[in-house]
């Protein structure tokens, strides 16, 4: 991370004139959208601080997080490209094979990825490694700051730029915001963007297990009415104290009236549980580690951008973890606006222009609507025990297992690679 340029230039209240600090790019937020975006637009050289009100040593902490998350190809090409992914390779797991099947139903959908190529659907790290080797990328990012715990105070967007007051009273004038500060927010809000939001009442439920069957890289989702429940690979673990060096990641989806009862239960009542989900494909297990849960909502921002303002990641989209896609979502947010971002810059243009958000909004908008009516479709149609709607998902999850380049189509989708892709999620720097 570089030192701060100090052009300075001031505002005047009355008589006392206070000092603003002009930089490029202000990013609010830096959990991994916006940390992601930093590191991409770093290459042109863009001024760039990025505030988190969270300590860096809270988030790099590690109780902090126990969520794995799986990326999508495309998103492992982005991280590629940043120059990030070297550091996460040893601890990321291939998803070679996903198996879709609703609850107990001997119907199943069964992708493999040999029938699209050579390349693995995606791999599964722990957040607490990618926060790891995101932030370590950073330090080597010589134009931007990392101003880490901070917070903004007030936003005043005017035509030519964007007055930032942080908490501790400095000043920041910025071409361009970029919301990355998550569902909740206040830059959003700030700029007036109002998002739609609802709640599915259902609450995540994540753990590791480890177990004494190898995985061989299958990812497993099992719809269940109270809501689906995912076993994801996880490399293995030999220095461990568990039984087994095996390990998943799972996230258990429940209602949420039901997730604090499961939460308290005891560790041989807790793991019986699992096992009346799991089945006994990966053997024994156990519970390493701790359990963590979170609300299950969808929010959708109305806009994802205002005027010198553009939205990432969750503060623009919150979806349902059923189709593991939130942050490949986010990531591709942030492969498309950095690179209309360093097009303009390179042309000599405003990148906060009014003609730049644009394309980054159009260049978005399919992708998001898309991604934000399947995972909410299929959220609904999955979770619930109406003998006619079973009927329906189980004849088209096996529909689909049957009909090979409908298959295909699906398995691509899964990989981030449909549509007209920015040049990071094809692996190509800036
Ligand atoms: C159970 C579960 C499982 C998931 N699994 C997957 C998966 O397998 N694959 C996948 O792609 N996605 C998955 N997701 C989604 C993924 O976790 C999110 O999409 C992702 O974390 C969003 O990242 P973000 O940086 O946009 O937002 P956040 O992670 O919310 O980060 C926002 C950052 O902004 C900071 N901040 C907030 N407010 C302020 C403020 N006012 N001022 C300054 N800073 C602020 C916060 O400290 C934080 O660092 C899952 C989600 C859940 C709940």
């Amino acid at each position: 991370m570089g030192r701060r340029d100090n052009t300075k230039t001031g505002i005047r209240h009355g008589d006392v004139e206070t000092p603003v600090e002009n930089i490029d790019l202000l990013i609010v937020g830096g959990g991994f959208s916006g940390l992601a975006l930093a590191i991409a637009v770093e290459r042109c050289g863009l001024k760039t601080v990025v505030v988190d009100r969270a300590a860096p040593q809270d988030v790099l902490g590690a109780g902090f997080d126990g969520r794995t998350c799986a990326f999508a190809d495309a998103s492992v090409r982005i991280l590629e490209a940043l120059e990030v992914w070297p550091d996460m390779a040893a601890s990321a797991a291939p998803i070679n094979d996903i198996r879709v099947s609703d609850g107990h139903s001997p119907l199943f959908l069964h992708y493999d990825h040999r029938e699209v190529g050579d390349r693995p659907f995606g791999h599964v790290v722990e957040n607490l490694v990618t926060r790891r080797a995101l932030y370590r990328r950073l330090e080597t990012c010589r134009h931007v700051t990392l101003e880490a715990p901070a917070g903004v105070d007030s936003l005043d967007f005017s035509d030519d730029g964007v007055t930032a007051r942080l908490e501790d009273g400095r000043h920041l004038r910025a071409a361009l915001v970029v919301a990355a500060d998550g569902r909740r927010s206040q830059t959003r809000q700030s700029a007036g963007i109002r998002a739609s939001e609802s709640a599915y009442g259902q609450t995540s439920i994540v753990c590791t297990i480890a177990h004494e069957r190898p995985h061989r890289g299958v990812a497993c989702e099992r719809f269940y009415p109270a809501g689906p429940f995912a076993v994801l690979p996880m490399v293995d673990d030999a220095s461990s104290s568990a039984s087994w060096p095996h390990r998943s990641s799972i996230v258990w989806s429940e209602k949420s009236q039901l997730a604090p009862r499961l939460l308290a239960l005891d560790d041989a009542e807790f793991t019986a549980e699992l096992r009346r989900r799991l089945g006994d494909a990966l053997g024994n297990l156990e519970v390493t580690g701790g359990r963590w849960s979170y609300p299950l909502g969808l929010l959708r921002a109305e806009s994802l951008i205002g005027p010198r303002l553009a939205l990432v990641g969750d503060a623009a989209h919150g979806i349902h973890p059923i189709a593991g896609q939130g942050l490949n979502l986010g990531l591709r947010d942030v492969a498309t606006l950095a690179e209309v971002i360093v097009e303009a810059r390179e042309q000599g243009r405003d990148i906060g222009g009014e003609e730049v958000l644009e394309r980054y909004a159009r260049w978005r908008r399919f992708d998001v609507m898309t991604l934000i009516a399947v995972t909410d479709g299929l959220t609904r149609l999955f979770s619930n025990d109406v003998a006619p709607l079973r009927l329906v998902r189980d004849t088209g999850l096996a529909a689909v297992n049957g009909i090979a380049p409908l298959k295909r189509f699906f398995m691509r989708h899964a990989m981030g690679m449909v549509g007209d892709l920015p040049r990071l999620m094809r692996g190509r720097p800036l």
